[in-house]
């Protein structure tokens, strides 16, 4: 997904320069320079042999400091290849391994394995509070999260294959048809976002399926799906989750009625406010229909959302993963930003309501921190140089009641990025590490 505010950042240059200064007396060295030649004039012989003796030791302690260090360098050196090598893991070694996840906002200690310690040790490098600043906006409230510093959770080693059984994740590729999300190189595109997020995300839903979740697409080829279409399918498919659970908060009258106008935002399929192919989704706030839908899919805790994505940044300069989350807040700001801003928001037929609170603000948060926790710890080159967790207004995550993320996977306009992603096994380990974030989250939440 394009994401202007990325490129919103600043190089800072060193503002200190080395300065260096010498003062010379140089009669006084001319003197100091005459004394010391009549001094060694008068060396004896027995001296001259001290001094050889003297300087023999000291050559003997320089090679022994010297092959000192080549040791170490060599050790550090094994340690770096299997450092890296702990990157194209297969399944089972990832599994294995997964104790290690959970660190970069929980750090623990003892009894890991060599792998888990190497990554760790990798997070470790930079300061833990300092990355966990990282993840709070100059605008939010960073009291929400103090919960997630109680010790205590590691995720289970051996996780089996039903591990998410009784979960269900509804998957949204990106993009797709017309729409080909950002691309690369940006004048004469080669490659589309769209074809990255298809690939990535049916790898997600094979992994998903593999332990036991059910999961729902909601594009499942290179065909274009408006964003209202993607939203109304999720909530159909909330509409029958909850009614098979015997859970719905209203008659199933009124659940025929919302799926009738779901139905008619996927018909119309268009997204533009003009089109109506908003639907009940139309307008800033929450409207009576949305406000039920919002009510019965808040007591699905037992499913998520999740969005693939490739991040883009024009100036080339971010690279990594990030995870988007909305929150009450970073809605109702963005909302009034573009009612101020856009002339589409200030049509007279355009429903403008109350702010709405009530989005379970602090489980999208602790969402996101778990996918960026796995994929980080999995796929280091990963980790970015921008902001990790944001909170920000998308709609695919602002229309729906469900706990969920927007996962950009990594950036396509990096060279580096763009080079993993195009592997197999970085595919494989996006997939194992996003599932890894989505059973961490439910072991968190513990449900
Ligand atoms: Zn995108």
């Amino acid at each position: 997904m394009k994401n202007p505010k990325a490129s919103l950042t600043a190089d800072f240059e060193d503002a200190y320069g080395s300065q260096s200064s010498a003062v010379t007396n140089e009669p006084q060295v001319k003197a100091k320079k005459a004394k010391a030649k009549k001094k060694r004039s008068g060396d004896s012989f027995w001296t001259r042999m001290l001094i050889f003796i003297c300087g023999a030791l000291v050559g003997l302690g320089v090679f022994a400091t010297v092959m000192y260090f080549t040791q170490g360098k060599n050790a550090d050196t094994k340690k770096e290849t299997k450092r890296n090598s702990s990157s194209y893991r297969t399944s089972s070694d990832n599994r294995s391994s997964s104790g290690s996840r959970g660190d970069f906002y929980r750090p623990k200690d003892e009894d890991d394995d060599d792998d888990d310690a190497i990554i760790r040790d990798r997070y470790n490098e930079k300061d833990l509070d300092d990355d966990f600043d990282d993840y709070v906006d100059d605008d939010y409230d960073p009291d929400f999260n103090s919960d997630f510093n109680d010790p205590g959770y590691t995720l289970p080693k051996n996780i089996s294959d039903e591990d998410l059984s009784g979960y269900t994740i509804i998957l949204d590729p990106g993009h797709g048809g017309r729409d080909t999300g950002c691309v690369f190189p940006f004048d004469y595109p080669e490659y589309n976002e769209c074809d990255f997020n298809l690939r990535i995300a049916k790898r997600v839903e094979q992994e998903l399926t593999s332990r036991g979740a059910t999961v729902h697409m909601l594009r499942t080829d290179n065909s274009w799906v408006s964003l209202y279409n993607r939203l109304a399918q999720t909530h159909l498919i909330c509409l029958d989750i909850a009614q098979e659970q015997g859970i719905l908060p209203f008659s199933e009258d009124r659940a025929d009625e919302l799926r009738d106008r779901l139905w008619e935002s996927i018909y119309i399929n268009e997204d533009t406010v003009a089109s109506g192919g908003m639907g009940i989704m139309v307008g800033s706030g929450v409207g009576e229909d949305l406000k039920d839908l919002f009510e019965m899919e808040y007591k699905l805790e037992k499913v998520l959302f999740l969005s693939i994505h490739l991040n883009s940044s024009e100036s080339r300069t971010l690279h990594g993963n990030q995870i988007f989350y909305v929150t009450d807040d970073s809605v109702i700001e963005s909302e009034n930003r573009q009612m101020y801003e856009n002339s589409e928001f200030q049509r007279s037929d355009f429903p403008i309501r109350d702010p709405y609170y009530g989005r379970k603000n602090d489980d999208n948060y602790l969402l996101g921190c778990c996918l960026y926790d796995n994929i980080v710890g999995n796929i280091p080159a990963f980790e970015t140089n921008g902001t990790p967790v944001k909170a920000d207004n998308y709609a695919v995550l602002r229309e729906h009641g469900l706990t969920g993320a927007l996962v950009e996977v990594a950036y396509l306009s990096d060279d580096n990025d763009r080079a993993l992603l195009l592997q197999d096994q970085i595919v494989d380990q996006v997939a194992y590490s996003i599932s890894d974030g989505v059973k961490m989250y439910f072991l968190q939440k513990d449900i």
